[in-house]
C-alpha cells in the first residue's frame, strides 16, 4: 500500500500540512545498462543526466522501485529481470504478414524497423525475414526478455512540485515547466 503521508515509514516531519503532500521525488541520475554477459546496452555517461518523477512510470519499474527513497551521491549496482524491465520475450508478437497491408513504401530487409500505424504510440516492429509477398515481423521490445544489470549514479534528489505531481512527470532543473520541453499542456 501506498505510504501518502510518509507516516509508516517515519518520514511524517517531511509533511508541510498540506493535506496532498506526497513525499515524492524527482531523482536525477546517470547510469550505465548491460546484460547479465556485460556487453553494454546504453549509458547516459558523457550525455544529459535522466530525470524522473519517482512512481509515475516515467522509467522501467525495477529500477524506479529499486531507487525509491535514494539519496543523491549514492551508487548502486541495480539487477532487474526482464519482467520488470521491458516485459518477457512474446512468442505471439511474432508474425507473418503480407507485405502490401504494411505502411511502408519500398523494399524491406531484415533487420529494419518501423512504426505499425499512424499513431505515434504504434508499435515499432522489425522485419526478421522477408518472404516472397510477406514479411515476418517481430513487435517485441528489442530488450524484451533481457535481464538488466544498471550501473546507476544518483546526481540529485529533490522534493517534486505540485505541477509535476499534477502533470505526472518530472521538469528540468528546480522543476519549472519548460517551454514546451516536457510536452506540457501549460
Ligand atoms: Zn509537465
Amino acid at each position: 500500500m501506498r505510504d501518502v503521508f510518509g507516516l509508516a515509514s517515519g518520514r511524517g516531519g517531511r509533511v508541510t500540512g498540506s493535506l496532498f503532500m506526497s513525499n515524492r521525488n524527482v531523482v536525477t541520475f546517470h547510469y550505465t545498462l548491460r546484460d547479465l554477459q556485460g556487453r553494454l546496452l546504453d549509458t547516459s555517461s558523457g550525455g544529459q543526466a535522466v530525470s524522473y518523477l519517482e512512481g509515475a512510470g516515467q522509467i522501467i519499474e525495477g529500477l524506479d522501485e529499486a531507487l525509491k527513497d535514494v539519496a543523491a551521491g549514492v551508487k548502486q549496482t541495480v539487477n532487474v529481470p526482464a519482467a520488470k524491465a521491458y516485459g518477457d520475450y512474446d512468442a505471439e508478437q511474432v508474425q507473418r504478414v503480407l507485405k502490401s497491408l504494411l505502411p511502408v513504401e519500398g523494399d524491406l530487409q531484415p533487420g529494419d524497423q518501423f512504426r505499425a500505424g499512424e499513431d505515434q504510440f504504434a508499435p515499432i516492429v522489425k522485419v526478421v525475414e522477408v518472404d516472397g509477398d510477406h514479411v515476418v515481423l517481430d513487435a517485441n521490445h528489442p530488450l524484451a526478455g533481457v535481464d538488466l544489470v544498471f550501473e546507476v549514479e544518483v546526481v540529485a534528489v529533490r522534493e517534486a512540485n505540485a505541477e509535476e505531481l499534477e502533470h505526472g512527470h518530472a521538469h528540468q532543473g528546480e522543476g519549472e515547466c519548460g517551454s514546451g520541453q516536457c510536452g506540457c499542456k501549460s
